[in-house]
């Protein structure tokens, strides 16, 4: 068993705004706004814990709220869900209480998650947002890239996180085209039951989907994660300027 009220009291001692956005099996589901220091840009999203037996997202999701963004917030403003399936994370389970993959099941009107989370996004068009998974038959990272204008960065992330640890040699197949060693593509095949390709569809110009090998140490998947996230932002940030 995980203990989700350390989850909480991290984030409770923060000097950000939190807001509960709903409440599954008696767990409480948390979101973080950080505003921009300058303007209102469009938000960027970063998820953890849709899989409850992938803890690798949530620690990196609470790492990044507890560092200094200042500059960050220069450019970026942030909605952050830190735990989506904390009933999961508690019991160790990849699905919620009721055995539902909440990453299959955006289109299901019937899912508590879902529908929170869908309440949670309202009508927000974001910038970019980010879902940090773990794949535990990986031996190395990889990760997903959907864009609506197909200027792809996934290229340029698997060259940073290749600081932390090397990419997976299996490919997902042919569900996922390749775009670059380690980085293949949300592809309009998936439909809308996953987040991403959810987002990607109604939310989002572009979505991505950092996944590490469970196999590594917790510190390296964090970092994995937060290498992808640091990455994009930056390239990002320097596209628009
Ligand atoms: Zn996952």
């Amino acid at each position: 068993m995980r203990d989700y009220a350390e989850v909480t009291e991290r984030l409770k001692r923060l000097d950000v705004p939190i807001d509960l956005i709903g409440t599954v099996h008696n767990y409480p589901i948390y979101q973080i706004r950080l505003a921009s220091i300058i303007g209102t840009p469009k938000p960027v999203l970063i998820t953890g814990g849709m899989h409850g037996d992938e803890p690798a997202g949530v620690e990196a999701v609470l790492q990044f709220i507890e560092r200094d963004n200042t500059a960050l917030l220069n450019k970026f403003s942030f909605l952050i869900i830190p735990c989506i399936n904390p009933y999961g994370y508690v019991h160790n389970t990849r699905e919620t209480v009721d055995g539902v993959d909440i990453n299959r099941a955006f289109e299901a009107e019937d899912v508590a998650e879902v529908t929170i989370i869908k309440k949670a996004l309202g009508q927000t068009q974001f910038s970019l947002a980010i879902d940090f998974h773990e794949d535990y038959d990986a031996t190395g990272f990889y990760l997903y890239e959907g864009k609506r204008n197909e200027k792809y960065i996934g290229p340029k992330l698997a060259v940073a996180a290749k600081a932390i640890g090397s990419i997976d040699p299996d490919d997902p197949g042919e569900d996922a085209p390749d775009l670059a060693e380690g980085v293949y593509k949300v592809a309009n095949s998936w439909g809308t039951q996953g987040l991403a390709p959810y987002l990607l569809h109604f939310h989002s110009e572009h979505v991505i989907i950092s996944e590490t090998p469970t196999v590594w140490q917790l510190e390296k998947r964090v970092a994995l994660h937060l290498t992808i996230l640091g990455t994009a932002l930056n390239t990002v940030s320097k596209k628009e300027a």
